[in-house]
């Protein structure tokens, strides 16, 4: 007999997370802690946990990192379904693109990060804020541009948005905190904030689990998922891992791997206990830089 465990809430609907590494680096504590707080949640919930590559940067993914991902995940004693990676779903990153340039919310931008940095007179969650300079301004037909949805008219047209996350509670949406986000970047096929609310909603992602330092995106996630219709999950921000420097991890810092960890012959499901525990290894701690 085959003995099924998920369930379903009372309005029919089961909890499914997702864990969505991008393969270009191998990963480190920072995403067992990911991993594992989204596989619990479901696995408590009688849900599904879900792991989805995210492969929409075709110069930095590598299969090869997809693989160690995959494999660390078996280490950590964790299971999971494997949803369609990013480099597949294309098609519906340019029709949710079309849409919105055919509402008239996306303009294009030949500016380049340096311009930007140049004329930018505000910061925000992911460095200078663009001031909107090509909004108005005719561009050579040839220039490459990347498109920006007009977060004021998008804004105008939802009206307020809330979204709720179950560590901090609700929130008043405020995707102006970003200024005009890139949705179509110049040689990409979507940028981030387009392709994971798309994928989120094709996965049937009931609660976004993820770390703290993408808190700030959910502001935007939700502005997008209110023009393109999409069912509205919750959210749980977790605590991040901190280096010995109380810096988030990265694996362009050359945090310690786990495949190097796995290598070195240590017990992965010890690991991840410690994990669930809060006890991390020595010179780590957990907490939001
Ligand atoms: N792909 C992102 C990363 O590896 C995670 C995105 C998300 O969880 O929304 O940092």
């Amino acid at each position: 007999m085959r003995i099924c465990r998920e369930s379903r809430d009372m309005s029919g609907q089961m909890e499914v997370t997702r864990f969505a590494p991008s393969p270009n680096g191998p990963l480190h504590l920072g995403h067992a802690l990911s991993a594992i707080v989204a596989h619990d949640l479901a696995a408590a919930r009688g849900g599904r946990f879900v792991l989805r590559i995210e492969d929409l940067d075709p110069v930095r993914s590598r299969a090869e990192y997809a693989a160690q991902a995959r494999a660390d995940l078996a280490w950590l004693g964790l299971g999971w379904h494997e949803v369609a990676p990013q480099s597949a779903r294309h098609a519906a990153y340019a029709a949710a693109a079309a849409r919105l340039g055919d509402e008239g919310l996306l303009y294009p931008c030949a500016c380049s990060r340096s311009e930007i940095a140049a004329v930018a007179t505000a910061s925000g969650p992911e460095g200078p804020i663009y001031p909107g300079s090509c909004k108005e301004r005719a561009l050579a037909p040839e220039a490459p541009v990347a498109w920006r949805l007009d977060v004021a008219e998008a804004m105008r047209r939802t009206g307020p948005l809330t979204w709720h996350d179950e560590l901090a509670g609700e929130q008043d949406a405020d995707p102006a905190l970003f200024g005009d986000v890139v949705l179509v970047p110049k040689e990409a096929p979507a940028a981030y904030h387009l392709a994971v609310v798309l994928d989120d909603a094709a996965d049937g992602v009931t609660c976004v689990t993820r770390g703290a330092d993408l808190f700030a995106a959910s502001h935007v996630h939700r502005l997008l998922q209110a023009l393109l219709d999409l069912p509205v999950p919750r959210w749980h921000h977790h605590p991040l891992v901190l280096g010995p420097d109380g810096d988030k991890l990265a694996k362009t810092r050359g945090s310690p791997s786990l495949a190097a960890r796995r290598a070195a012959g240590e017990d992965g499901t010890a690991l991840a206990q410690r994990l669930r525990k809060g006890d991390l290894p020595a010179g780590f701690s957990l907490g939001v830089p």
